[in-house]
């Protein structure tokens, strides 16, 4: 690795979903990031098949170098490994420095990328990050915390450092460059890759998931049991909602993981978040939206979930929650009487 003054950022393009438009964003917000200390952009772009669609729309945008990888044997679903061996060598070829900013979409794969490469290369791992700035004491990196509710800058004296980059495109449009860069062409093999590393668990297909959710019910340690997240689970069907569940829930087998709302789980951003049984730690609102309306059912009339809840409900869930499948079941009777 050798060392420069002027930092250089890396744009990383995973063809994770073959969405073009994705993949130009986090250029621009890379490149849009670049502008106040005048850094030089480049872009390395690792696809399955060759994309010359994509290298001529990477052309209309400012950068210093466009580097398009084939890696036709990337496996499926995508594998943080495979992409991490093609772009260790890429980066290798590419004279990584210690001033250097490699940036990759904000996302799964973006950041056990970014984390996997940072430790290949003794360098600092920002994570999932909103924003990078420059100056002579090093790198600063702003990270949105407790799901948004305040703002952490992190600074670190010397790099190369790796981000996962939150899309925030609010930029003017970027001018396209008098001579643009000339995409160059390489094929690569991901091989080789560790492939007892990887464990596939089985999704949930059956249920919903608390990512897209527009309505999420979520337990908590308060329900006491699989009994409880059953009747969660009915309340849950009625309003189309996805069943969400706090860490203890989790741990306890009650609530897959894949539905664990917080911090070290998924964060959501529904219309309505009923939190039942959840004492609403700092690390459980960490994966809940600020724009999120809170409706929090527990029998402490104390619960910090009260303090953050708009509507706040104190009562044992196990007389609530059926009394509450009740009503609705009566509404709906009503309903389809008068029509
Ligand atoms: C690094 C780190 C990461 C973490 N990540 C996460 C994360 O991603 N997600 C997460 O959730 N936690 C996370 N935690 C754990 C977190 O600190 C809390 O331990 C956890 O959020 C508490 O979960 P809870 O609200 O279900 O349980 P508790 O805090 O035990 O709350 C249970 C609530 O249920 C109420 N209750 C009890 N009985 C009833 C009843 N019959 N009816 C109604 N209410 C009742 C109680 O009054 C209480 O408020 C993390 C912790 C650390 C250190």
């Amino acid at each position: 690795m050798t060392t420069t003054s002027a930092p250089r950022l890396i744009a990383l393009l995973l063809d994770e979903h073959d969405d073009a438009q994705q993949l130009v964003t986090h250029v621009e917000d890379v490149l849009d990031m670049a502008q106040p200390c005048a850094s030089e952009v480049h872009a390395i772009c690792v696809t399955r098949t060759p994309n010359p669609a994509l290298a001529e729309r990477l052309q209309r945008l400012p950068l210093g170098a466009i580097v398009c990888i084939v890696a036709a044997d990337l496996r499926e679903p995508v594998q943080a490994v495979d992409f991490t061996s093609v772009l260790q060598r890429a980066l290798e070829t590419h004279a990584l420095h210690s001033t250097d900013c490699v940036c990759a979409p904000a996302g799964a794969l973006g950041e056990e990328v970014v984390a996997r490469l940072a430790a290949t290369f003794d360098g600092c791992a920002f994570g999932r990050v909103q924003h990078v700035s420059f100056d002579v004491s090093g790198a600063h990196a702003d990270r949105a915390v407790f799901g948004g509710r305040s703002i952490v800058r992190v600074r670190s004296e010397r790099g190369p450092w790796f981000v996962a980059l939150r899309t925030s495109r609010t930029g003017s449009a970027l001018a396209a460059p008098a001579t643009p860069a000339a995409p160059e062409w390489r094929e690569a093999s991901s091989v080789p890759h560790d492939a007892d590393e990887i464990v596939v668990v089985p999704g949930d297909a059956a249920r919903l998931p608390v990512e897209t959710a527009r309505v999420v019910v979520s337990g908590g340690r308060g329900i006491q049991g699989p009994q409880g997240f059953a009747l969660l689970e009915q309340l849950a069907a009625r309003f189309d909602a996805a069943l969400g569940g706090s860490l203890p829930a989790v741990d306890a087998g009650w609530v897959p993981v894949t539905h664990q709302v917080g911090q070290s789980g998924k964060f959501v951003s529904p219309s309505v978040y009923l939190a039942v049984g959840i004492s609403g730690t700092p690390q459980h609102l960490a994966g809940v939206s600020t724009t999120t309306r809170i409706v929090a059912i527990n029998n402490d009339e104390d619960a910090d979930i009260f303090r953050v809840a708009d509507v706040g409900i104190v009562a044992d869930w196990d007389t609530f929650i059926p009394a509450l499948i009740a009503r609705v079941d009566a509404r709906r009777r009503a309903c389809a009487h008068t029509q």
